[in-house]
């Protein structure tokens, strides 16, 4: 790890206040980028800011006008945003889809998709016309494999591809873009879906070749890498964060 890969650069991580945002924050923060954190939520992510040495700010991701207005206050404030982390998501309420109401599956998609892509055309829109940034959105492993989870696993997979398709755009530019899917994490929504008896963390850690859940700041890791100069030939991929999960999927089965 390089404490001075940052080298005092802008990172904004969306959905910084909790769980794996705020420990991507924090990982990037150590490496020595200057992490705006973003959040809908907007006391905790002053309180994370105040303990990582990061800036907050109140910001719904899917309210664009308000998205646009805040990259213009950071870039005057402190400087080019160099790194986006698209990060901020929703779980869907677990419901069969005959009983899901349509709102719940739009809220999904607004915030995990259309969030996100108005995100990534912020920091896009300006990173582009300098010749250089970096975008990291974060997928799922739903997005490659079924789950119970009708909305938010295609909202995934299409913001894994909306990654991919944003890099071919952007790269001429010198704008790299790429996704990481998080596997089972015990962050918030993780927890509470385990305590409420709907996730099984045997079953969890039983499917993952590595046998245990993924630690937040794993994921943060993955980010970094992604961010980094380490990667500077890497863009338009999906980088699976997982203990396995994806190659696990038999050893449920058999
Ligand atoms: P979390 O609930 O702990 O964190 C999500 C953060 O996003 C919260 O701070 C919330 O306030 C913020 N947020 C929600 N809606 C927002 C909006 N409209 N505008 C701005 N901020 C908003 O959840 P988490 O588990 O850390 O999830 C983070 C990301 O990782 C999500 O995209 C999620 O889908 C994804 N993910 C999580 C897991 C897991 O196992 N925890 C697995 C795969 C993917």
């Amino acid at each position: 790890m390089a404490r001075d890969e940052g080298r005092g650069r802008i990172a904004l991580v969306t959905g910084g206040a909790s769980g794996i945002g705020l420990a991507t924050a924090g990982v990037l923060a150590e490496r020595g980028w200057r992490v705006v954190i973003a959040d809908i939520n907007e006391a905790p992510a002053r309180a994370a800011a105040t303990t990582l040495g990061a800036e907050a700010l109140a910001l719904d991701v899917t309210d664009e006008q308000a998205t646009e207005a805040a990259f213009d206050d950071i870039e005057a404030r402190l400087g080019p945003v160099e790194a986006l982390v698209a990060n901020a998501g929703l779980i869907q309420p677990g419901a069969p889809p005959e009983r899901l109401p349509l709102q719940e599956f739009d809220r999904v998609i607004a915030v995990n998709l259309r969030g996100a892509y108005i995100s990534c055309v912020a920091a896009g829109r300006r990173m582009a016309p300098r010749g250089r940034g970096g975008i990291v959105v974060t997928g799922s492993v739903t997005a490659s494999r079924t789950a119970p989870l009708h909305a938010y696993a295609p909202s995934k997979a299409a913001v894994v591809h909306m990654a991919a398709c944003l890099a071919a755009e952007w790269g001429r530019s010198g704008v790299r873009v790429n996704a990481v899917s998080p596997g089972y994490v015990a962050t918030p929504p993780l927890r509470a879906a385990m305590e409420r008896g709907l996730r099984d963390p045997r079953l969890l850690t039983k499917a993952a070749p590595l046998g245990r859940l993924v630690e937040p700041e794993e994921i943060g890791a993955g980010v970094a890498f992604l961010l980094s100069d380490h990667a500077s030939a890497i863009t338009g991929i999906n980088l699976p964060i997982d203990a396995g999960w994806l190659a696990g999927a038999h050893l449920t089965t058999y």
